[in-house]
């Protein structure tokens, strides 16, 4: 699929359900990129306003929940491997 629209990034602030997300959303459609397949920081963090092409895949979201939702389904096994590491640590601190 072939994105036809030139996007204009601004950074924004996501907070819900305990989780704050800063990511790029796009002024053109108001659509919410994935900071993971975007690469957030590269992209529109630290500029007021940046014209950014887009290259290869990235996924796009309506709302926070969707994103969320893309974050658990496709890039979860870091996270997953994050959250065990913690909980070993935690773990390891109970047991002290
Ligand atoms: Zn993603």
């Amino acid at each position: 699929m072939a994105y036809t629209w030139e996007p204009k990034w601004e950074a924004i602030r996501l907070e819900g359900n305990g989780i704050v997300l800063t990511t790029c959303r796009d002024k053109v459609t108001g659509l919410i990129a994935c900071p993971i397949c975007l690469n957030a920081n590269s992209t529109c963090l630290g500029k007021s306003e940046a014209h950014t092409e887009v290259k290869g895949e990235i996924s796009l979201f309506f709302s926070m929940d969707d994103l969320i939702e893309h974050i658990k389904n496709f890039h979860s096994r870091g996270l997953s491997s994050k959250l065990e590491e913690i909980r070993k640590r935690m773990g390891e601190a109970r047991s002290d």
